[in-house]
Protein backbone atom coordinates (compact mmCIF):
# COMPACT_ATOMS: atom_id res chain seq x y z
CA UNK A 1 0.00 0.00 0.00
CA UNK A 2 0.89 3.33 -0.49
CA UNK A 3 2.63 5.75 1.55
CA UNK A 4 -0.03 8.37 3.03
CA UNK A 5 1.57 11.43 3.48
CA UNK A 6 0.84 13.80 6.60
CA UNK A 7 -2.16 16.22 6.82
CA UNK A 8 -0.68 19.41 7.88
CA UNK A 9 -2.05 18.84 11.99
CA UNK A 10 -0.21 15.59 11.87
CA UNK A 11 2.85 18.06 10.55
CA UNK A 12 2.58 20.24 13.21
CA UNK A 13 2.88 17.13 15.86
CA UNK A 14 5.76 15.80 14.16
CA UNK A 15 7.81 18.70 14.46
CA UNK A 16 6.75 19.39 18.28
CA UNK A 17 7.72 16.26 18.87
CA UNK A 18 11.13 16.67 16.78
CA UNK A 19 11.76 19.73 19.00
CA UNK A 20 11.45 17.41 22.00
CA UNK A 21 7.53 17.60 23.07
CA UNK A 22 7.23 14.47 25.10
CA UNK A 23 5.05 11.77 22.90
CA UNK A 24 3.32 10.63 26.80
CA UNK A 25 2.10 14.08 26.75
CA UNK A 26 -0.27 14.51 23.84
CA UNK A 27 -3.86 14.66 24.25
CA UNK A 28 -6.30 15.40 22.06
CA UNK A 29 -10.20 16.36 22.60
CA UNK A 30 -13.89 16.17 20.74
CA UNK A 31 -15.94 18.97 22.10
CA UNK A 32 -19.53 18.92 21.25
CA UNK A 33 -22.03 20.88 22.91
CA UNK A 34 -25.19 18.96 23.69
CA UNK A 35 -27.53 21.17 21.87
CA UNK A 36 -28.36 18.52 18.76
CA UNK A 37 -27.19 15.42 17.41
CA UNK A 38 -24.11 14.67 15.87
CA UNK A 39 -23.67 15.35 11.98
CA UNK A 40 -21.60 14.36 9.47
CA UNK A 41 -19.53 17.40 9.62
CA UNK A 42 -18.39 16.39 13.18
CA UNK A 43 -17.51 12.74 11.96
CA UNK A 44 -14.99 14.34 9.92
CA UNK A 45 -13.75 16.15 13.68
CA UNK A 46 -14.02 12.78 15.79
CA UNK A 47 -12.11 10.74 12.60
CA UNK A 48 -9.54 13.74 12.69
CA UNK A 49 -9.16 13.90 16.57
CA UNK A 50 -9.68 9.91 17.48
CA UNK A 51 -7.38 9.31 14.44
CA UNK A 52 -4.79 11.02 15.82
CA UNK A 53 -5.24 9.47 19.10
CA UNK A 54 -4.58 6.80 17.53
CA UNK A 55 -1.92 7.34 15.59
CA UNK A 56 -0.01 8.76 18.70
CA UNK A 57 -1.31 6.25 20.83
CA UNK A 58 -2.41 9.31 23.05
CA UNK A 59 -5.67 9.66 25.27
CA UNK A 60 -8.81 11.65 23.81
CA UNK A 61 -11.16 13.01 25.90
CA UNK A 62 -15.00 13.67 25.14
CA UNK A 63 -16.13 16.80 26.52
CA UNK A 64 -19.20 18.24 26.54
CA UNK A 65 -19.15 22.33 25.87
CA UNK A 66 -22.06 22.73 28.31
CA UNK A 67 -22.25 25.96 29.28
CA UNK A 68 -25.39 27.05 27.57
CA UNK A 69 -28.39 26.01 29.57
CA UNK A 70 -30.89 27.40 27.28
CA UNK A 71 -30.27 24.70 24.34
CA UNK A 72 -29.09 21.76 25.99
CA UNK A 73 -30.27 18.34 27.03
CA UNK A 74 -29.43 14.83 28.75
CA UNK A 75 -31.07 13.23 25.25
CA UNK A 76 -28.25 14.75 23.17
CA UNK A 77 -25.31 13.62 25.54
CA UNK A 78 -26.70 10.26 25.07
CA UNK A 79 -27.17 10.15 21.57
CA UNK A 80 -23.45 11.78 21.12
CA UNK A 81 -21.95 8.59 23.12
CA UNK A 82 -24.44 6.57 21.21
CA UNK A 83 -23.37 8.09 18.01
CA UNK A 84 -19.60 7.74 18.80
CA UNK A 85 -19.41 4.68 19.78
CA UNK A 86 -20.52 3.46 16.65
CA UNK A 87 -18.11 5.54 14.73
CA UNK A 88 -15.97 3.13 16.41
CA UNK A 89 -14.27 5.36 18.84
CA UNK A 90 -13.23 5.17 22.44
CA UNK A 91 -13.00 8.55 24.41
CA UNK A 92 -10.35 8.31 27.48
CA UNK A 93 -12.27 10.54 29.90
CA UNK A 94 -16.42 11.77 29.47
CA UNK A 95 -15.76 15.04 30.69
CA UNK A 96 -18.28 18.12 30.81
CA UNK A 97 -17.16 22.22 30.95
CA UNK A 98 -19.51 22.12 33.99
CA UNK A 99 -17.84 20.53 35.67
CA UNK A 100 -15.12 23.40 35.89
CA UNK A 101 -17.82 26.06 36.60
CA UNK A 102 -16.42 26.44 40.16
CA UNK A 103 -12.75 26.31 38.51
CA UNK A 104 -13.64 29.04 36.00
CA UNK A 105 -15.27 31.10 38.44
CA UNK A 106 -12.13 31.06 41.00
CA UNK A 107 -10.16 31.62 37.75
CA UNK A 108 -12.35 34.67 37.14
CA UNK A 109 -12.22 36.46 40.67
CA UNK A 110 -8.07 36.31 39.89
CA UNK A 111 -8.69 38.00 36.71
CA UNK A 112 -10.85 40.49 38.82
CA UNK A 113 -8.36 40.70 41.46
CA UNK A 114 -5.71 41.14 38.57
CA UNK A 115 -7.23 44.20 36.59
CA UNK A 116 -7.86 41.93 34.12
CA UNK A 117 -11.99 41.62 34.70
CA UNK A 118 -15.21 44.03 35.31
CA UNK A 119 -18.22 43.94 35.57
CA UNK A 120 -19.81 46.29 32.83
CA UNK A 121 -23.80 47.20 33.83
CA UNK A 122 -25.01 48.48 30.40
CA UNK A 123 -27.51 47.08 28.06
CA UNK A 124 -26.14 45.03 25.28
CA UNK A 125 -26.95 47.63 22.77
CA UNK A 126 -25.13 49.98 24.85
CA UNK A 127 -21.87 47.52 24.78
CA UNK A 128 -22.15 46.52 20.85
CA UNK A 129 -22.66 50.17 19.97
CA UNK A 130 -19.12 51.14 21.88
CA UNK A 131 -17.59 48.32 19.91
CA UNK A 132 -16.31 50.00 17.02
CA UNK A 133 -15.29 48.64 13.95
CA UNK A 134 -12.38 47.15 12.30
CA UNK A 135 -10.76 50.53 11.60
CA UNK A 136 -11.96 52.45 14.21
CA UNK A 137 -11.31 51.72 17.70
CA UNK A 138 -14.21 51.20 20.66
CA UNK A 139 -14.71 53.70 23.28
CA UNK A 140 -14.34 52.99 26.66
CA UNK A 141 -17.31 51.15 28.92
CA UNK A 142 -18.18 53.93 31.87
CA UNK A 143 -17.85 51.01 33.91
CA UNK A 144 -14.47 50.28 32.65
CA UNK A 145 -12.51 51.67 35.48
CA UNK A 146 -14.55 50.38 38.75
CA UNK A 147 -12.52 49.39 41.82
CA UNK A 148 -11.43 45.55 42.21
CA UNK A 149 -13.81 46.10 45.42
CA UNK A 150 -16.83 46.99 43.86
CA UNK A 151 -15.75 44.17 40.77
CA UNK A 152 -15.88 41.64 43.09
CA UNK A 153 -18.97 42.73 45.09
CA UNK A 154 -21.49 42.85 41.81
CA UNK A 155 -19.45 39.58 40.37
CA UNK A 156 -20.90 37.93 43.72
CA UNK A 157 -23.92 39.50 43.66
CA UNK A 158 -24.56 38.20 40.10
CA UNK A 159 -23.26 34.75 41.32
CA UNK A 160 -26.16 34.78 44.09
CA UNK A 161 -28.80 35.61 41.87
CA UNK A 162 -29.05 39.13 43.10
CA UNK A 163 -29.60 40.37 39.50
CA UNK A 164 -31.63 39.95 36.35
CA UNK A 165 -30.69 38.34 33.50
CA UNK A 166 -29.11 41.41 31.35
CA UNK A 167 -28.27 43.82 33.65
CA UNK A 168 -24.47 43.17 34.34
CA UNK A 169 -21.80 41.17 32.71
CA UNK A 170 -18.62 40.22 33.50
CA UNK A 171 -16.44 41.76 30.56
CA UNK A 172 -12.21 40.68 30.31
CA UNK A 173 -10.66 43.79 30.05
CA UNK A 174 -7.99 43.66 26.66
CA UNK A 175 -8.07 46.51 24.08
CA UNK A 176 -11.04 48.39 23.47
CA UNK A 177 -8.57 49.36 20.28
CA UNK A 178 -7.32 45.88 18.96
CA UNK A 179 -7.91 45.24 14.74
CA UNK A 180 -9.00 42.53 16.99
CA UNK A 181 -12.71 42.67 17.41
CA UNK A 182 -12.89 39.89 19.82
CA UNK A 183 -10.31 40.98 21.88
CA UNK A 184 -12.45 44.46 22.57
CA UNK A 185 -13.40 43.38 26.17
CA UNK A 186 -14.99 40.26 25.22
CA UNK A 187 -17.62 38.93 27.72
CA UNK A 188 -16.52 36.21 29.91
CA UNK A 189 -19.61 35.71 31.90
CA UNK A 190 -23.74 36.14 31.40
CA UNK A 191 -26.78 36.25 34.62
CA UNK A 192 -28.97 33.37 32.85
CA UNK A 193 -31.81 32.05 35.42
CA UNK A 194 -32.31 28.52 33.80
CA UNK A 195 -31.70 25.37 35.02
CA UNK A 196 -29.19 23.13 33.66
CA UNK A 197 -28.91 19.52 32.44
CA UNK A 198 -26.61 18.89 34.64
CA UNK A 199 -25.76 21.51 37.15
CA UNK A 200 -29.73 22.50 38.05
CA UNK A 201 -30.33 25.96 40.08
CA UNK A 202 -26.67 26.12 41.18
CA UNK A 203 -25.42 28.42 39.02
CA UNK A 204 -27.10 31.70 37.53
CA UNK A 205 -23.90 32.79 35.78
CA UNK A 206 -22.96 30.95 32.74
CA UNK A 207 -19.75 31.59 31.62
CA UNK A 208 -19.06 31.96 27.44
CA UNK A 209 -17.44 29.80 25.27
CA UNK A 210 -14.51 31.77 24.30
CA UNK A 211 -13.43 31.84 28.53
CA UNK A 212 -14.41 28.22 28.85
CA UNK A 213 -12.62 26.54 26.09
CA UNK A 214 -8.99 27.26 26.29
CA UNK A 215 -9.08 26.67 30.08
CA UNK A 216 -11.19 23.00 29.60
CA UNK A 217 -8.29 22.53 27.29
CA UNK A 218 -5.70 23.23 30.08
CA UNK A 219 -7.21 21.69 32.94
CA UNK A 220 -7.52 18.97 30.94
CA UNK A 221 -4.26 19.23 29.73
CA UNK A 222 -4.80 19.10 26.33
CA UNK A 223 -1.83 19.32 23.43
CA UNK A 224 -3.62 20.04 20.35
CA UNK A 225 -6.82 22.05 20.42
CA UNK A 226 -8.14 21.24 17.00
CA UNK A 227 -11.20 23.30 15.90
CA UNK A 228 -12.58 24.50 12.52
CA UNK A 229 -11.48 27.91 10.78
CA UNK A 230 -14.39 30.49 11.72
CA UNK A 231 -11.76 29.91 15.16
CA UNK A 232 -8.96 31.46 13.61
CA UNK A 233 -9.68 35.04 14.93
CA UNK A 234 -10.66 33.29 18.70
CA UNK A 235 -7.17 31.86 18.78
CA UNK A 236 -5.78 35.31 20.05
CA UNK A 237 -8.20 35.39 22.75
CA UNK A 238 -7.98 31.93 23.73
CA UNK A 239 -4.24 32.81 24.19
CA UNK A 240 -4.59 35.47 26.42
CA UNK A 241 -7.19 33.78 28.90
CA UNK A 242 -4.44 31.31 29.03
CA UNK A 243 -1.91 33.84 29.42
CA UNK A 244 -3.84 34.57 32.54
CA UNK A 245 -3.59 31.48 34.37
CA UNK A 246 -1.24 29.00 32.72
CA UNK A 247 2.05 27.51 34.99
CA UNK A 248 4.77 26.85 33.01
CA UNK A 249 5.00 23.56 34.38
CA UNK A 250 1.95 22.13 32.48
CA UNK A 251 1.55 21.46 29.13
CA UNK A 252 -0.01 24.53 27.53
CA UNK A 253 -2.73 23.65 25.14
CA UNK A 254 -2.52 25.23 21.37
CA UNK A 255 -5.53 25.52 19.18
CA UNK A 256 -5.33 24.84 15.51
CA UNK A 257 -8.15 25.46 12.79
CA UNK A 258 -9.06 23.23 9.91
CA UNK A 259 -11.66 23.42 7.29
CA UNK A 260 -15.22 22.22 8.34
CA UNK A 261 -16.59 19.75 5.66
CA UNK A 262 -19.32 20.86 3.59
CA UNK A 263 -21.81 18.77 1.55
CA UNK A 264 -23.65 19.93 -1.44
CA UNK A 265 -27.58 19.30 -0.95
CA UNK A 266 -28.00 19.58 2.54
CA UNK A 267 -27.43 21.87 5.75
CA UNK A 268 -25.34 21.21 8.60
CA UNK A 269 -25.92 23.48 11.30
CA UNK A 270 -27.49 22.07 14.45
CA UNK A 271 -30.17 24.97 14.61
CA UNK A 272 -31.43 24.32 11.11
CA UNK A 273 -31.24 20.60 11.60
CA UNK A 274 -33.07 21.65 14.59
CA UNK A 275 -35.57 23.23 12.98
CA UNK A 276 -36.34 20.51 10.43
CA UNK A 277 -37.06 18.21 13.66
CA UNK A 278 -39.63 20.81 15.32
CA UNK A 279 -41.57 21.43 12.54
CA UNK A 280 -41.80 18.00 11.50
CA UNK A 281 -40.44 18.84 8.28
CA UNK A 282 -38.21 14.69 8.73
CA UNK A 283 -39.25 12.48 11.40
CA UNK A 284 -37.21 13.10 13.93
CA UNK A 285 -33.06 13.71 14.53
CA UNK A 286 -32.77 9.82 12.90
CA UNK A 287 -34.93 10.17 9.65
CA UNK A 288 -33.15 8.68 6.89
CA UNK A 289 -32.79 11.75 5.00
CA UNK A 290 -31.16 13.65 7.74
CA UNK A 291 -27.05 14.47 6.93
CA UNK A 292 -27.26 13.35 10.60
CA UNK A 293 -24.87 10.51 12.21
CA UNK A 294 -28.03 8.80 13.47
CA UNK A 295 -29.92 9.31 10.12
CA UNK A 296 -27.12 8.28 8.05
CA UNK A 297 -26.86 5.22 10.08
CA UNK A 298 -30.67 4.35 9.80
CA UNK A 299 -30.69 4.72 6.27
CA UNK A 300 -28.14 1.96 6.14
CA UNK A 301 -24.34 3.50 6.14
CA UNK A 302 -21.72 1.78 7.73
CA UNK A 303 -19.69 3.29 10.14
CA UNK A 304 -16.65 2.07 8.45
CA UNK A 305 -17.71 3.67 4.68
CA UNK A 306 -18.25 7.03 7.37
CA UNK A 307 -14.76 6.60 8.51
CA UNK A 308 -13.10 6.05 4.86
CA UNK A 309 -14.97 9.20 3.71
CA UNK A 310 -13.50 11.47 6.24
CA UNK A 311 -10.53 10.02 5.32
CA UNK A 312 -10.50 10.43 1.57
CA UNK A 313 -11.77 14.10 2.24
CA UNK A 314 -8.81 14.55 4.27
CA UNK A 315 -7.80 17.62 6.48
CA UNK A 316 -7.34 21.08 4.93
CA UNK A 317 -7.07 24.73 5.75
CA UNK A 318 -9.20 25.84 3.20
CA UNK A 319 -13.43 25.68 2.60
CA UNK A 320 -14.39 23.54 -0.36
CA UNK A 321 -18.00 22.03 -0.35
CA UNK A 322 -17.60 18.08 -0.87
CA UNK A 323 -20.19 16.34 -2.99
CA UNK A 324 -22.45 14.03 -1.45
CA UNK A 325 -22.30 11.47 -3.87
CA UNK A 326 -18.36 10.69 -2.84
CA UNK A 327 -19.96 10.47 0.58
CA UNK A 328 -22.30 7.04 -0.99
CA UNK A 329 -19.14 6.01 -3.27
CA UNK A 330 -18.04 5.10 0.06
CA UNK A 331 -20.85 3.52 1.19
CA UNK A 332 -21.29 1.65 -2.01
CA UNK A 333 -17.63 0.51 -2.25
CA UNK A 334 -18.06 -0.92 1.49
CA UNK A 335 -21.60 -2.55 0.92
CA UNK A 336 -20.51 -4.04 -2.11
CA UNK A 337 -17.57 -5.56 -0.32
CA UNK A 338 -20.03 -6.66 2.70
CA UNK A 339 -23.95 -7.19 1.93
CA UNK A 340 -25.33 -10.02 1.03
CA UNK A 341 -27.08 -10.52 -2.44
CA UNK A 342 -31.03 -10.95 -2.56
CA UNK A 343 -33.90 -10.86 -4.76
CA UNK A 344 -37.08 -8.18 -4.34
CA UNK A 345 -39.53 -7.14 -6.95
CA UNK A 346 -40.68 -3.24 -6.22
CA UNK A 347 -42.96 -2.55 -8.89
CA UNK A 348 -44.00 -6.44 -10.05
CA UNK A 349 -46.08 -8.04 -12.91
CA UNK A 350 -46.84 -11.26 -12.35
CA UNK A 351 -45.26 -13.84 -15.39
CA UNK A 352 -46.75 -16.96 -15.60
CA UNK A 353 -44.50 -20.65 -17.02
CA UNK A 354 -47.22 -22.35 -19.28
CA UNK A 355 -44.94 -25.67 -19.45
CA UNK A 356 -43.67 -25.67 -16.12
CA UNK A 357 -45.70 -28.63 -13.85
CA UNK A 358 -48.45 -27.20 -11.61
CA UNK A 359 -47.53 -27.06 -7.63
CA UNK A 360 -43.76 -28.28 -8.51
CA UNK A 361 -41.16 -25.99 -6.26
CA UNK A 362 -37.32 -26.32 -7.10
CA UNK A 363 -35.34 -24.94 -4.34
CA UNK A 364 -32.33 -23.01 -6.36
CA UNK A 365 -28.88 -22.36 -5.22
CA UNK A 366 -28.32 -18.38 -4.72
CA UNK A 367 -24.65 -17.26 -4.20
CA UNK A 368 -24.69 -14.62 -1.39
CA UNK A 369 -22.00 -12.35 -2.50
CA UNK A 370 -19.56 -12.95 -5.73
CA UNK A 371 -17.27 -10.26 -3.44
CA UNK A 372 -17.09 -12.54 -0.68
CA UNK A 373 -16.56 -16.58 -1.53
CA UNK A 374 -17.14 -16.91 2.15
CA UNK A 375 -20.75 -15.57 2.41
CA UNK A 376 -21.75 -19.22 0.72
CA UNK A 377 -25.07 -20.33 -0.92
CA UNK A 378 -28.50 -19.80 -0.26
CA UNK A 379 -32.01 -21.37 -0.88
CA UNK A 380 -34.38 -19.45 -2.96
CA UNK A 381 -38.02 -21.13 -4.47
CA UNK A 382 -38.63 -20.82 -7.72
CA UNK A 383 -42.33 -21.95 -9.32
CA UNK A 384 -44.59 -21.46 -11.99
CA UNK A 385 -45.59 -18.05 -11.23
CA UNK A 386 -43.25 -15.16 -9.96
CA UNK A 387 -43.17 -11.29 -10.37
CA UNK A 388 -40.35 -9.14 -12.14
CA UNK A 389 -40.58 -5.90 -12.46
CA UNK A 390 -42.68 -4.08 -14.45
CA UNK A 391 -39.96 -1.83 -16.26
CA UNK A 392 -38.09 -5.19 -17.08
CA UNK A 393 -41.15 -6.06 -19.92
CA UNK A 394 -41.90 -4.87 -23.23
CA UNK A 395 -44.16 -6.38 -25.88
CA UNK A 396 -42.07 -5.11 -27.97
CA UNK A 397 -38.45 -4.39 -27.85
CA UNK A 398 -36.89 -1.26 -28.73
CA UNK A 399 -33.34 -1.38 -30.33
CA UNK A 400 -30.75 -2.78 -27.11
CA UNK A 401 -33.87 -3.51 -24.52
CA UNK A 402 -31.53 -6.37 -23.23
CA UNK A 403 -35.07 -7.37 -21.07
CA UNK A 404 -38.23 -9.47 -22.04
CA UNK A 405 -39.88 -9.07 -24.38
CA UNK A 406 -42.04 -11.19 -26.85
CA UNK A 407 -40.55 -13.36 -28.69
CA UNK A 408 -37.44 -13.27 -27.32
CA UNK A 409 -35.21 -14.85 -24.44
CA UNK A 410 -33.50 -13.67 -20.82
CA UNK A 411 -32.11 -15.26 -18.18
CA UNK A 412 -33.72 -15.65 -14.63
CA UNK A 413 -31.09 -15.24 -12.29
CA UNK A 414 -29.94 -18.38 -10.49
CA UNK A 415 -32.82 -20.16 -12.72
CA UNK A 416 -33.49 -20.68 -16.01
CA UNK A 417 -33.90 -19.39 -19.10
CA UNK A 418 -37.35 -18.19 -20.55
CA UNK A 419 -39.25 -16.76 -23.53
CA UNK A 420 -42.06 -14.27 -23.55
CA UNK A 421 -45.41 -15.30 -25.77
CA UNK A 422 -48.35 -13.31 -24.63
CA UNK A 423 -49.93 -11.00 -22.13
CA UNK A 424 -52.91 -10.51 -20.48
CA UNK A 425 -54.00 -6.98 -20.14
CA UNK A 426 -57.44 -4.91 -18.02
CA UNK A 427 -59.92 -2.72 -19.15
CA UNK A 428 -57.36 0.15 -19.12
CA UNK A 429 -54.65 -2.05 -20.86
CA UNK A 430 -52.69 -2.33 -18.24
CA UNK A 431 -50.60 -6.13 -18.13
CA UNK A 432 -51.94 -7.85 -15.66
CA UNK A 433 -49.83 -10.84 -16.63
CA UNK A 434 -47.28 -12.34 -18.84
CA UNK A 435 -47.38 -16.00 -20.33
CA UNK A 436 -43.65 -17.74 -21.18
CA UNK A 437 -41.99 -21.14 -21.49
CA UNK A 438 -39.05 -21.88 -20.31
CA UNK A 439 -36.11 -23.96 -21.57
CA UNK A 440 -36.24 -27.18 -19.42
CA UNK A 441 -32.68 -27.83 -19.41
CA UNK A 442 -31.33 -24.30 -18.99
CA UNK A 443 -30.73 -24.44 -15.44
CA UNK A 444 -27.99 -22.15 -14.07
CA UNK A 445 -25.23 -23.97 -12.82
CA UNK A 446 -26.26 -27.36 -13.87
CA UNK A 447 -23.30 -27.88 -16.33
CA UNK A 448 -25.83 -28.14 -19.18
CA UNK A 449 -25.24 -26.84 -22.68
CA UNK A 450 -28.09 -25.25 -21.98
CA UNK A 451 -27.17 -23.64 -19.26
CA UNK A 452 -24.82 -22.23 -20.83
CA UNK A 453 -26.19 -20.46 -23.63
CA UNK A 454 -25.82 -16.81 -23.42
CA UNK A 455 -28.77 -14.58 -23.65
CA UNK A 456 -29.08 -10.60 -23.60
CA UNK A 457 -30.37 -10.34 -20.45
CA UNK A 458 -30.50 -11.50 -16.59
CA UNK A 459 -33.80 -10.34 -14.60
CA UNK A 460 -34.54 -10.63 -10.90
CA UNK A 461 -37.69 -12.26 -9.61
CA UNK A 462 -39.20 -13.54 -6.77
CA UNK A 463 -41.63 -16.85 -6.39
CA UNK A 464 -45.28 -15.29 -6.06
CA UNK A 465 -46.39 -17.96 -4.14
CA UNK A 466 -43.32 -17.79 -1.73
CA UNK A 467 -43.26 -13.87 -1.78
CA UNK A 468 -42.86 -11.89 1.09
CA UNK A 469 -44.88 -8.27 1.47
CA UNK A 470 -42.33 -5.30 2.41
CA UNK A 471 -42.75 -1.98 2.61
CA UNK A 472 -40.58 -0.23 1.06
CA UNK A 473 -39.03 3.14 1.75
CA UNK A 474 -37.66 5.38 -1.31
CA UNK A 475 -35.46 8.27 -0.31
CA UNK A 476 -34.33 11.25 -2.62
CA UNK A 477 -32.23 14.52 -1.60
CA UNK A 478 -33.59 16.35 0.86
CA UNK A 479 -33.08 19.70 -0.73
CA UNK A 480 -33.64 20.68 -4.71
CA UNK A 481 -30.48 23.35 -4.17
CA UNK A 482 -26.91 22.55 -3.85
CA UNK A 483 -26.82 24.74 -1.01
CA UNK A 484 -29.93 25.77 0.26
CA UNK A 485 -28.66 27.92 3.55
CA UNK A 486 -26.15 30.23 0.94
CA UNK A 487 -29.42 32.41 -0.21
CA UNK A 488 -29.64 35.83 0.93
CA UNK A 489 -33.55 36.33 0.22
CA UNK A 490 -34.68 32.64 0.66
CA UNK A 491 -35.01 30.53 3.51
CA UNK A 492 -33.48 27.19 3.37
CA UNK A 493 -36.93 26.08 4.19
CA UNK A 494 -37.86 27.12 0.37
CA UNK A 495 -36.16 24.48 -0.94
CA UNK A 496 -37.30 21.37 0.66
CA UNK A 497 -38.26 18.55 -1.74
CA UNK A 498 -40.81 17.83 -1.88
CA UNK A 499 -40.60 14.05 -3.17
CA UNK A 500 -37.51 13.12 -0.59
CA UNK A 501 -39.64 9.86 0.24
CA UNK A 502 -41.69 7.57 -1.38
CA UNK A 503 -42.97 4.56 0.43
CA UNK A 504 -43.55 1.54 -2.04
CA UNK A 505 -45.26 -2.05 -1.32
CA UNK A 506 -42.73 -4.89 -2.78
CA UNK A 507 -42.15 -8.25 -2.86
CA UNK A 508 -38.69 -9.91 -1.12
CA UNK A 509 -37.57 -13.34 -1.14
CA UNK A 510 -38.22 -15.55 2.14
CA UNK A 511 -34.75 -15.70 3.41
CA UNK A 512 -35.47 -12.49 4.18
CA UNK A 513 -38.70 -13.26 6.31
CA UNK A 514 -36.21 -13.03 9.61
CA UNK A 515 -33.96 -10.26 8.75
CA UNK A 516 -33.69 -7.71 11.62
CA UNK A 517 -33.41 -3.74 12.29
CA UNK A 518 -29.65 -2.74 10.69
CA UNK A 519 -29.35 -6.04 8.49
CA UNK A 520 -28.64 -4.51 5.41
CA UNK A 521 -28.45 -6.24 1.62
CA UNK A 522 -27.99 -5.93 -2.24
CA UNK A 523 -31.85 -6.32 -4.33
CA UNK A 524 -30.40 -7.46 -7.07
CA UNK A 525 -30.57 -4.64 -9.74
CA UNK A 526 -32.21 -2.70 -7.55
CA UNK A 527 -29.47 -1.39 -4.82
CA UNK A 528 -28.69 -1.31 -1.41
CA UNK A 529 -31.29 -1.71 1.40
CA UNK A 530 -31.19 -2.25 4.87
CA UNK A 531 -33.64 -3.36 7.73
CA UNK A 532 -35.40 -0.13 9.57
CA UNK A 533 -36.09 0.20 13.21
CA UNK A 534 -39.87 0.25 12.54
CA UNK A 535 -39.64 -2.63 11.26
CA UNK A 536 -41.59 -6.38 12.45
CA UNK A 537 -42.23 -9.80 12.33
CA UNK A 538 -45.61 -9.22 10.79
CA UNK A 539 -44.43 -6.26 8.42
CA UNK A 540 -40.89 -5.82 7.25
CA UNK A 541 -40.12 -2.51 6.69
CA UNK A 542 -37.37 -1.97 4.17
CA UNK A 543 -35.17 2.05 3.62
CA UNK A 544 -33.37 2.16 0.09
CA UNK A 545 -29.75 2.88 1.69
CA UNK A 546 -27.89 3.56 -2.19
CA UNK A 547 -28.73 3.28 -5.65
CA UNK A 548 -25.86 0.46 -7.49
CA UNK A 549 -24.49 3.44 -9.36
CA UNK A 550 -24.34 7.39 -8.88
CA UNK A 551 -27.86 8.84 -9.10
CA UNK A 552 -26.81 12.60 -8.64
CA UNK A 553 -24.79 13.30 -12.05
CA UNK A 554 -27.93 14.83 -13.69
P1 LIG B 1 -23.10 23.41 14.43
O1 LIG B 1 -22.78 24.72 13.78
O2 LIG B 1 -23.56 22.36 13.49
O3 LIG B 1 -23.98 23.58 15.61
P2 LIG B 1 -20.88 23.36 16.17
O4 LIG B 1 -19.48 23.57 15.74
O5 LIG B 1 -21.55 24.45 16.90
O6 LIG B 1 -21.71 22.87 14.92
P3 LIG B 1 -20.16 21.58 18.24
O7 LIG B 1 -20.99 20.61 18.96
O8 LIG B 1 -19.64 22.75 18.97
O9 LIG B 1 -21.01 22.05 17.00
O10 LIG B 1 -18.98 20.84 17.49
C1 LIG B 1 -18.12 19.92 18.09
C2 LIG B 1 -16.88 19.83 17.27
O11 LIG B 1 -17.18 19.42 15.95
C3 LIG B 1 -16.20 21.19 17.17
O12 LIG B 1 -14.83 21.01 17.39
C4 LIG B 1 -16.49 21.63 15.77
O13 LIG B 1 -15.46 22.43 15.27
C5 LIG B 1 -16.61 20.31 15.02
N1 LIG B 1 -17.48 20.48 13.85
C6 LIG B 1 -18.75 20.92 13.83
N2 LIG B 1 -19.21 20.99 12.57
C7 LIG B 1 -18.20 20.58 11.76
C8 LIG B 1 -18.04 20.42 10.36
N3 LIG B 1 -19.02 20.70 9.51
N4 LIG B 1 -16.86 19.96 9.90
C9 LIG B 1 -15.87 19.65 10.75
N5 LIG B 1 -15.95 19.77 12.07
C10 LIG B 1 -17.09 20.23 12.60
MG1 LIG C 1 -19.58 24.79 19.04
MG1 LIG D 1 -23.36 25.48 17.30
Amino acid sequence: TEEKSLHFIEQIIEENLANGFPQNKLRFRFPPEPNGYLHIGHAKSICLNFGLGLKYNAPVNLRFDDTNPAKEEQEYVDAIKEDLQWLGFQWDKELYASDYFQQLYDWAILLINNGKAYVDSQSSEAMAEQKGTPSQAGVDSPYRNRSVEENLALFEGMKNGDFEEGTHVLRAKIDMASSNMLMRDPIMYRVLHKEHHRTGNDWCIYPMYDYTHGESDYLEQISHSICTLEFVMHRELYDWFLDQIYDTNKVRPHQYEFARLNLNYTVMSKRKLLQLVQENIVNGWDDPRMPTISGLRRRGYTSASIRKFCENIGVAKRENIIDYSLLEFCLRDDLNKTAPRVMAVLDPVKVVITNYPDGKVELLDAENNQEDESAGFRKVPFSKEFYIEREDFLEVAPAKFFRLSIGNEVRLKNAYIIKAESVSKDENGTITEIQVTYDTDSLSGSGSEASKRKVAGTLHWVSVQHAVEAEVRLYDRLFIDEAPDSHKEKNFLDFMNPNSLSIIKGFVEPSLETAAPGDKFQFQRLGYFNVDKDSTASKLVFNKTVGLKDAWEE
